[in-house]
This record gives structure tokens, C-alpha cells and sequence, in this order.
């Protein structure tokens, strides 16, 4: 397993060799949850904690057909919404945490999702993670959500030190301009998916283990 460390080692001109092989690596920063609106985001977004992008495209084209809105989900039952999404990993607990969500914001934002920190924040099933992506891909306000790929990934390259999740958000923030954010938020979820795998990261195959300082031989 590579090993990470503490010392600061990236300079200016290293980032701008990291940022630049990232990009040509991965062209289209995109995330790969597939939504139209704001509501098909946040629901989406939600689903996708501790699962794959593409369980939950695989769950979402029929619930967003049977539930279309806020509003609608707001009044359907747990139980169907829990059938619809069963193949989600904790999907109990987030057919509870969306029908609620869905029940506020229908009530108290006429069905509008609030695309204010606070507000989302406040929504059950919806923290810092969540709330960032929402509002980074709103363009909102710049924001660096950390998933378990963006973790890993930036600790291995000593982008970040921290272990405190909120903390490597800070680190990284610290370190880019905030036009880029939203771009190496996916680029390191993508490299972290093909490339810098949790058990078995593809060292030998990686460009970028010229600048990293966890690459295995
Ligand atoms: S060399 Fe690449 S795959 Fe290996 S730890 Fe570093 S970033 Fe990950």
C-alpha cells in the first residue's frame, strides 16, 4: 500500500505539471451521475454516498419517471421509494433521508431546491460533501467536495496530509486557485477510479508517478 506523508512538496511548477497531465488525461471533468434539474442532482447526489455512480443511474430513470419532482416525492411512501432504490448500498436509510429532504423543500421552498450552504446543510441525508457537489456544480460558489476518491487520491500524491476529511478539503483549497476546484474534484475521482485504486493502485501504469510520492515501483 503506498504510504503517505507530511512534508509540503508541491511548488508551484509541480502543481502546474499535475494540473496539466490531469487535464490531458482527463479531458471532460464531468461528474458521471447522470441528472437534468436540480432535484434529479440532489437525489442523485444523495444516493451516491458509498455507492457507484452507475448503480445509482441504474436506479434513478425509474424513480425520477414515477416521482418527477420534489413535490411528488415529498408524498410518496418509503417503502415504494426503498423497492425503486433496493440496489442502492443503505437504501432504507436513504429512501427515509430523501422523502424527508423532498418534504422540506416541498413545504418550506414550494419545491425549489435552496442553493444556500445552510439550507442544503440542513436537509436530512445532505452534509458537507453533499452540499459541496450541489454547489460546484451549480457554479453556485466554488467548493472542493472530497469523496473517498478525492481523499485517497490527494493523499497519496501529498496534496493533502490531514485525515480529518474536512481538513483535506482546506489543505487542497489552500493550494489551488478556486477556478480550479471543480475540475480537479473530478479529475482526481476519475484517476482514483481507473487509475490510483484503493487496493491495487496501477502505479506502474500511472503518468503521474513522476510527481507522486507514494508510487510503488
Ligand atoms: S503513482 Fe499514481 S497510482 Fe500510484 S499512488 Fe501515486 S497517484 Fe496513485
Amino acid at each position: 500500500m503506498p504510504s503517505t506523508g507530511k512534508s509540503s512538496i508541491w511548488s508551484e511548477g509541480r502543481k502546474k505539471k499535475l494540473l496539466t497531465e490531469l487535464e490531458r488525461l482527463y479531458p471532460d471533468p464531468q461528474s458521471e451521475l447522470q441528472f437534468q434539474n436540480d432535484y434529479q442532482l440532489l437525489i442523485a447526489v444523495i444516493l451516491s454516498a458509498q455507492c457507484t455512480d452507475k448503480k445509482v443511474n441504474e436506479v434513478t430513470p425509474a424513480l425520477f419517471r414515477k416521482y418527477k419532482d420534489f413535490k411528488q416525492l415529498a408524498k410518496a411512501s418509503v417503502s415504494d421509494v426503498e423497492t425503486l432504490i433496493r440496489q442502492v448500498n443503505y437504501f432504507k436509510t436513504k429512501s427515509k433521508n430523501i422523502v424527508a429532504t423532498a418534504k422540506i423543500v416541498a413545504t418550506d421552498y414550494d419545491g425549489k431546491l435552496p442553493l444556500e450552504r445552510s439550507a442544503l446543510e440542513a436537509l436530512p441525508g445532505v452534509g458537507r460533501k453533499t452540499t459541496n457537489v450541489v454547489l460546484s456544480e451549480k457554479g453556485v460558489e466554488p467548493a472542493f467536495p472530497v469523496d473517498t476518491h478525492v481523499y485517497r487520491v490527494s493523499r497519496r500524491l501529498r496534496l493533502a496530509t490531514r485525515t480529518d476529511r474536512d481538513k483535506v478539503e482546506e489543505q487542497i483549497r489552500m493550494k489551488f486557485d478556486p477556478s480550479l476546484w471543480r475540475n480537479l474534484h473530478h479529475w482526481l475521482i476519475f484517476h482514483g477510479r481507473r487509475v490510483c485504486k484503493a487496493q491495487n493502485p496501477l502505479c506502474d501504469e500511472c503518468t503521474l508517478s513522476n510527481l507522486c510520492p507514494s508510487s510503488e515501483p
